[in-house]
């Protein structure tokens, strides 16, 4: 049997769709019907072909690790899932056997293999994936919310951490990509109190308010600083959530946040390093978490909680719908200069 797919052929910007076999699966995997796939910002890089795609990605591949589907076939040492199931899957691949996967902490395993980066991803019509990594969903959900649940999942861990609280307090969220908008409706789904926004892109403006933000602030506002004092009665956020890695949203989260603080970096740099500003942070008796990923499964139950409460709405982030087909043209509206759009998905 044959399937269609976009697979980054060589090592060189673009990608193309091309026809190849259904992949087989083995003991342990699921071979999936792909619904509908959403676009990252690591699919973008390998479009682009930047210098991290070259000394990460080893062409031929097909690309893609965010998607939502349909079990179709069950390798014979499979027990949690069954033909029909409707799945997401967590892209992060654990081996199972590595000392953080036996300490709880399979999302950073010694060993990890990302999908769609370092094994066959879903920007085709089937993917095969571990039976670890997928997650079932409510076969009422719709498919494109069921798709961007691994990037929500990077965004309700990055408010609600291993044990965190954001009920009451107030958090800066520095960034509008998706994980950034995502952050804000996860916070106040969380009962954070104020919400303040730094954004970027003016189109996404409207998205971070739809998202319930209290306040939205632009990152090169003069007064960024003495705006986010203000509005916290002269004391600061409570909860810093740092989605960009950019050098100025990091030394603005560090002087924005309250004494004995969190500030959550999710963002990652692409300058090679960053000033962190340390002795503030020691002065302020602040904490600083990194996060990566999703933890296994604790973040998707919360995911779910969120999702389910009505809480949640993660749909103002969905701005485009392509076919598979026309990845091209998605690819381009994802990298216009004016940003005039966040989470886009495609259907195969
Ligand atoms: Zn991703
Ligand atoms: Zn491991």
């Amino acid at each position: 049997m044959k399937m269609k797919a976009i697979m980054k052929s060589r090592p060189s910007a673009g990608a193309e769709l091309v026809t190849v076999p259904v992949p087989q699966i083995g003991p342990n995997e699921l071979l999936v019907k792909v619904k509908v796939t959403s676009i990252c910002g690591t699919d973008a890089h390998i479009y682009a072909w930047d210098s991290w795609a070259q000394s990460r990605i080893k062409p031929p591949l097909v690309f893609g690790h965010e998607f939502a589907g349909e079990v179709v076939e069950v390798g014979s040492f499979v027990k949690g899932f069954k033909q029909g199931d409707f799945i997401s899957a967590e892209s992060h691949i654990p081996c199972g056997y590595c000392y953080q996967c036996r300490n709880d902490q399979q999302h950073i395993c010694g060993n990890l293999k990302i999908l769609g980066v370092d094994t066959a991803g879903c920007f085709a019509d089937y993917v095969v994936l571990p039976e670890v990594c997928a997650w079932k969903n409510d076969k009422s959900m719709k498919p494109e919310i069921a798709s961007v649940q691994e990037p929500l999942g990077n965004a309700v861990y990055t408010v609600l951490g291993e044990d965190e609280d954001v009920a009451g307090q107030n958090v800066a969220v520095f960034g509008c990509g998706p994980a950034g908008l995502f952050a804000v409706g996860v916070s106040k789904a969380a009962s954070a109190g104020k919400v303040i926004h730094i954004i970027k892109h003016d189109f996404r403006r409207t998205i971070s308010q739809q998202m319930g933000s209290d306040l939205i602030i632009a990152y090169n506002d003069p007064q960024l600083k003495d705006k986010i004092i203000q509005a916290t009665n002269g004391v600061g956020v409570d909860v810093v959530l740092e989605m960009t890695g950019n050098q100025k949203a990091i030394s603005d989260g560090i002087d924005i946040l309250r004494k004995g603080g969190r500030f959550s970096a999710f963002g990652i740099a692409s300058e090679p390093l960053i000033n962190l500003n340390l002795n503030a942070m020691v002065f302020k008796g602040a904490r600083i978490i990194c996060i990566n990923g999703r933890l296994m499964y604790r973040t998707w139950y919360q995911m779910a909680g969120l999702l389910n409460s009505g809480r949640l709405n993660p749909a103002p982030v969905i701005t485009h719908k392509f076919k598979l087909e026309e990845f091209e043209k998605a690819f381009a509206q994802m990298k216009s200069s004016d940003r005039q759009s966040a989470k886009i998905v495609m259907f195969p």
